[in-house]
């Protein structure tokens, strides 16, 4: 029994990922189809790019080469210029001996088979699995990154999850957890959960449908998990810091009273998945604010490069409802901060957009 409760097994977390991915999952165009060559295509988009992003590239390219012959008989000029600004070309080059060898030995679609799609060029295990459990519902566990993020934090699991004996325990339980009627499904779920919910750095337990049984959860160790080994390098993520000026005060944020630099204040920052933003980086979004260059910092595996946006807000109660204070001069130079924001701050001070407090 893996879980803290002896009454809780990792196979009951199926029907309510299922249920929650049902109302829950982004209407993306690519879930509203099982035409294989139309799955491979957007997993193939998805590996370094973000689904939202992929959105309008996939109805292009659908709208360009429909098929898989027709992808087999385009020009490589016209596959490279439709995968323009996905960057990584060599995805659609793949792509396009793919479907060239497929349309030589006779397939009008993709094989229904998990080992004749992990033998197709650039196509890795996690690829033919999304494909072949997506698009021809075999039972085969599809493990990104996401889903190892899920189920480190599910298992609580305190092996490096890029070592064999990590993954294997990862894929183990992920395994398990399949259930026979709906792979793809399920597998897509496991993605979801990952990109929305179970974030990086600011899972949102509270609305996750296996809460019950995650062990870091419980444990209050998410932020910890995945483990990575020593060799593995840091990731990056990208966000948004605002900066909300009103006269000569400057808005910090109260961080939550646990967790990653807990009780600091800093200046509301956010980093990916983009869905996830707050309303406090949304409204530094919407709003005309000044570009104010960027701050990079980072913590555990995280390097996080932060857009910095100054937003002069003329109705400072916009951010009533946020833990938070608007600091004067003295209050500001006063704060203890991370390091982000405490570079945030010489900058203000230093640029005279806050001016500074008279010496003490
Ligand atoms: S409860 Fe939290 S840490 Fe556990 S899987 Fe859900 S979002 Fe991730």
């Amino acid at each position: 029994m893996v879980h803290g409760s002896p009454k809780i097994t990792l196979e009951e977390g199926a029907p309510p990922l299922l249920r929650w991915y049902d109302a829950c999952r982004r209407p993306f165009p690519w879930r509203e189809t099982n035409d294989p060559y139309a799955v491979w295509i957007s997993e193939v988009m998805l590996q370094q790019t973000q689904a939202a992003r992929g959105v309008e590239y996939h109805r292009r390219w659908m709208r360009a080469f429909p098929t898989l012959r027709s992808l087999a008989e385009a020009e490589d000029e016209e596959v490279l210029k439709a995968w323009e600004g996905l960057g990584y070309y060599s995805r659609a080059r793949n792509l396009l001996r793919a479907a060239r060898l497929l349309q030589e030995r006779g397939f009008a679609t993709l094989p229904a088979s998990f080992e004749e799609l992990r033998a197709l060029p650039g196509v890795g295990p996690y690829t033919a699995a999304a494909v072949a459990s997506i698009a021809f519902g075999l039972r085969v566990p599809a493990l990104d990154a996401n889903g190892k993020r899920v189920f480190s934090r599910l298992l609580d699991l305190q092996e490096p999850v890029d070592r064999r004996v990590g993954e294997k325990t990862v894929l183990s339980a992920f395994e398990r957890m399949l259930p026979a009627d709906r792979p793809g499904d399920f597998n897509s779920a496991i993605m979801e959960l990952g990109a929305t919910l179970c974030a990086p750095t600011s899972p949102l337990c509270g609305e996750c449908p296996l809460e019950f049984l995650c062990l870091a959860r419980l444990r209050g160790s998410a932020l910890e998990r995945p483990v990575l080994s020593r060799r593995t390098k840091s990731e990056s993520l990208e966000g948004l810091l605002a900066v909300f000026v009103s006269g000569d005060r400057v808005f910090l944020r109260r961080r939550p009273p646990a967790g990653l630099w807990a009780n600091f204040e800093e200046f509301p920052w956010s980093a990916p998945p983009a869905e996830q933003e707050s309303p406090l980086t949304e409204l530094a979004r919407r709003s005309d604010a000044n570009c104010g260059g960027e701050v990079r910092c980072s913590f555990t595996k995280w390097r996080l490069r932060l857009a910095v946006r100054i937003v002069r807000l003329h109705s400072p109660g916009d951010l009533e409802a946020v833990n938070g204070r608007w600091a004067n001069p003295s209050e500001l130079a006063a704060a203890t901060l991370p390091a982000g924001s405490g570079k945030i701050r010489e900058r203000l001070f230093g640029e005279g957009i806050i001016p500074p407090p008279p010496p003490s």
